[in-house]
């Protein structure tokens, strides 16, 4: 059994309630990890550490060049480590190794693409209407970041929000999922590796609306960025507010894929699949709508079913399982009721429908793929986000109609487009109300490439340049170059 501490300044500490919780395999159902329960107290610690690292010490003498050279050295590292906290995830989520491995493997390339942002960071003059002034633009960091991260992809958002926040110069405290704890604690120990100074990475575990909250409130925080559902972005949201912090939200989506008749049918088949049963569903940019054109729908959903039927359900650390468990027992409870939901409804259900027996399967928390139609857009179960492995079918007939039921819903993170047609794949990416739409593809994400949503899927974006945006304050500065005392001091310059 695994007996984690908090990282704090630099050190490993006990947290100073004294106290502990469990962390489960979802797959296995065992508790395989002690993680430290934080409050108040650590996270006081954390903050005025993080705080100190901004202001003071070596970390704030540091050259951005320097900062850059640290960040591609902890690149090396997570690629060094990467099967190790890959199968530490699944364990923790469930979520397949292939998968889990793909993003550990990946994951470095974010400290590698902003370790090269970091001195890349410059200022402007400006030639400014006044000629006995000379004026120019700095940026600086924002200051001490608490990043919160959700259960599904715990390593892979610590990446997308900490390499720009580092690379700005910030300071962080990473506060990760209650469910999920032990791959950010194992990877915090790279940083220190890494040579990062005491206090620039700090992580406090706990739970969200203790020990999150808290970090979330405390005035030496600065900026919060979070991954998480929209009722809790919307609580911290609210907090930050009382303090004014600068904010961030990646939230949750309820995304349409879009399949015209013209399309490639096997690889939309590929692509509709990928969208709702990858991950088991577990993922903010599920392509949980599939809205599909009437004049191919019946033949579209029995291949649909036919593939979807074919699934492997299991131990996601083997590579011929295709759909792990549910990652925690509150979320496998939800994901059961959406499928009541549903039913009630009216909608019908083609696939699946249940939890998933059968050999091996007893002790961790699965759903079946679950396929439902006679979908009506304004059902609970196509508005509602579920995050599990069930999709609603929704028929069109014109493209028009395509993008009214696509973007009738609160949410507006994602959408897929299967077409031919390039003129209308363009329309389609100007009409949907969404943050990335993806054309004859799904579910593809690029370190370069700016991510987050729109609507009540969240402010702000993700990777890319402008990330580095979300973490850094513009100065500007005057300065006289004139000895001439003003007429009247009264009157604006
Ligand atoms: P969650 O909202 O329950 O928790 C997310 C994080 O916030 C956790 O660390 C949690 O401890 C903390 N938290 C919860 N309540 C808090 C509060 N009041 N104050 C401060 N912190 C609090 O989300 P989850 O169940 O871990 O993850 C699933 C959700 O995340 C889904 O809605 C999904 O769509 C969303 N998500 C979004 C993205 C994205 O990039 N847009 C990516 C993955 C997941």
């Amino acid at each position: 059994m695994k007996h984690y501490q908090l990282f704090i300044d630099g050190q490993w500490c006990d947290p100073a309630s004294n106290e502990w919780f469990d962390t489960m395999n979802p797959y296995s159902g065992e508790v395989w990890a002690h993680i430290p329960r934080g409050n108040a107290q650590d996270i006081d610690r954390a903050v005025m550490a993080a705080g100190r690292a901004l202001r003071e010490g070596p970390w704030a003498k540091m050259t951005p060049s320097q900062r850059g050279k640290l960040m591609r050295r902890l690149g090396d590292l997570v690629a060094e480590n990467a099967d190790r906290l890959a199968e530490i995830e699944v364990r923790d989520n469930g979520k397949l190794l292939a998968e889990m491995g793909g993003q550990l493997r990946y994951h470095s390339e974010w400290w590698y693409y902003f370790g090269g942002l970091a001195d890349k960071i410059e200022g402007a003059v400006v030639p400014i209407d006044k000629p006995e002034m000379m004026a120019w633009t700095t940026q600086q960091p924002v200051g001490v970041v608490a990043a919160l991260t959700a259960w599904n992809s715990p390593l892979l958002f610590v990446a997308w929000k900490c390499a720009p926040a580092i690379a700005a110069g910030c300071t962080v405290i990473i506060k990760p999922s209650e469910f999920t704890s032990a791959s950010t604690l194992e990877f915090v120990e790279l940083t220190r590796e890494a040579g990062f100074p005491d206090g620039v990475f700090n992580v406090v575990t706990g739970f969200g609306t203790e020990t999150g909250a808290q970090l979330v409130s405390h005035p030496g925080v600065s900026k919060v960025t979070f991954t998480g559902s929209d009722a809790a972005g919307a609580a911290v949201y609210q907090a930050a507010a009382k303090t004014m912090k600068r904010v961030s939200l990646e939230l949750g989506g309820k995304s349409p894929n879009i399949v015209f008749e013209d399309a490639n049918l096997e690889a939309a088949l590929a692509g509709v699949v990928s969208g709702i049963f990858a991950a088991t569903g577990q993922t903010c940019i599920a392509g949980s709508r599939l809205l599909v054109q009437n004049s191919i729908r019946e033949e579209f959903v029995a291949r649909l079913i036919e593939m979807a039927r074919t699934a492997k359900i299991g131990d996601p650390m083997l590579p011929d399982v295709n759909i792990g468990p549910i990652t925690t027992p509150p979320q496998f409870e939800k994901v059961l009721n959406y499928i009541s939901i549903a039913k009630a409804e009216g909608a019908r259900c083609v696939l699946g429908g249940r939890r998933a027996a059968g050999e091996g399967l007893a002790e961790g928390l699965f759903v079946e793929p679950t396929i439902f139609v006679d979908v009506k857009n304004d059902m609970r179960i196509a508005q509602e986000e579920v995050f599990g492995p069930i999709l609603s079918v929704i028929g069109f007939d014109t493209e028009e109609e395509a993008i009214g039921i696509g973007n009738n819903v609160v949410y507006g993170l994602a959408a897929g487009v299967w077409t031919r047609d390039v003129a209308r794949a363009l329309r389609m990416t100007r009409a949907l109300e969404v943050g990335t739409v993806w054309v004859n593809t799904y579910r593809a994400v690029s370190y370069m490439m700016p991510f987050g949503g729109i609507k009540r899927s969240g402010l702000g974006r993700e990777s890319g340049q402008a990330a580095m945006q979300d973490f850094l304050e513009h100065k500007s500065v005057w300065i006289s170059t004139s000895d001439a005392i003003p007429g009247n001091p009264f009157v604006l310059r």
